[in-house]
């Protein structure tokens, strides 16, 4: 069974995906040699010549362009609708280990590439209403394999986080007939208190109403709609935001960092020009051992409690990214 079941109690929708269950999970180190399906010589890889970034179809997708029948109707307050959309893996690189920021910076540039070329080609299915680009890194947010790569779902429906922040963006607009987050952008640059690293682009700051003790979001300074509308350079320093953002977070707990990194882009469909397109880094960790838990308070009521304050934790961060600035070659920017 594979469907999208409809939640009227939050309003939003649920991807029911019954064959996921039986994906694999990575086998423990001393178990039987693992191969890796995102390595050179794989089955999904042998056709390819010679690669440094690649898109595939998710083996286990939650969604496909040809989703199983639904075989009932759809009924208040019982809604269903079919699992339709695209589910697709990125390899970053051939390379069995590393981030974002072993990555050479031109290697960097070639993943947001390939990101916008998804994100535009997805964009133009009649059936998809939102691109979500995101990348899960580390164990303790159940990721099974360690090869460097992103995910891209393509969803025919917008998820409720980007309708709030659209609805917020449109009201902001309206009342003040200024951006949100071009406000907050300027706001943030003429203190400097919060920003941690800074490019010709791009600030990556811990927000002010950050939920995550280590959350960083890195925005574009000008007015960015989304990511279909940057070019090459564009891109470059994007890549190099996002390289020092991964490199800073390994410094700052002395080990391969895990991390959540999401794309929030506009919906596919409709006029959302006053929506400014940003990347947000969630980090699992409160110090350099203890992991923070979203627990009764955050996923029974959506009520986030911020350990510490933003204020003195960025100056972890700020720390942490000196460190990296003169170890990753050709920095675009500098730390605040
Ligand atoms: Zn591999
Ligand atoms: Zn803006
Ligand atoms: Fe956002």
């Amino acid at each position: 069974m594979n469907e999208i079941r409809w939640n009227p109690l939050v309003k939003w929708w649920i991807i029911v995906a019954e064959h996921r269950s039986v994906r694999p999970w990575r086998p423990e180190e001393k178990e039987v040699e693992f191969k890796c399906p995102f390595c050179p010589g794989a089955p999904e890889l042998v056709h390819l010549d010679r690669w440094d970034v690649v898109s595939l179809p998710n083996k286990y997708p939650a969604l496909s362009s040809t989703p199983l029948e639904v075989h009932r109707e759809s009924f208040e307050p019982y809604r269903v609708r079919e699992a339709k959309g695209s589910c697709r893996v990125i390899i970053e690189t051939p390379e069995h280990e590393g981030d974002l920021y072993t990555l050479t910076l031109e290697h960097a540039t070639r993943v947001m590439e390939v990101f916008r070329e998804e994100y535009l080609k997805l964009s133009q299915l009649d059936y998809v209403e939102y691109v979500a680009i995101f990348r899960n890194k580390g164990k303790e947010i159940g990721v099974s394999l360690t090869h460097p790569h992103s995910q891209i779902y393509a969803l025919p429906f917008t998820p409720l986080r980007i309708l709030v922040e659209i609805g917020s963006m449109r009201e902001y607009q309206s009342r003040y007939e200024k951006c949100l987050l071009c406000d907050i952008v300027k706001y943030e640059l003429s203190r400097g208190i919060r920003v941690i690293y800074e490019n010709r682009d791009y600030i990556a700051l811990l927000p002010y109403y950050a939920m995550w003790p280590y959350e960083i979001h890195v925005y574009p300074k000008k007015h960015l709609n989304s990511l279909g509308d940057l070019d090459h350079e564009g891109l470059k320093y994007l890549a190099d935001a996002l390289r020092v953002i991964t490199a800073l977070y390994t410094e700052l707990l002395e080990r391969d960092a895990p991390y959540i990194m999401v794309f929030h882009n506009p919906p596919t469909r409709g006029d959302h020009s006053y929506y400014h397109f940003h990347v947000e880094f969630y980090q699992p960790y409160r110090d350099k051992e203890k992991l923070k838990y979203a627990a009764g308070i955050e996923w029974g009521f959506w009520v986030f409690t911020y350990d510490g304050s933003p204020e003195k934790k960025v100056l972890e961060l700020k720390n942490a990214c000196e460190k990296v600035e003169s170890r990753l070659r050709g920095v675009l920017g500098e730390c605040k």
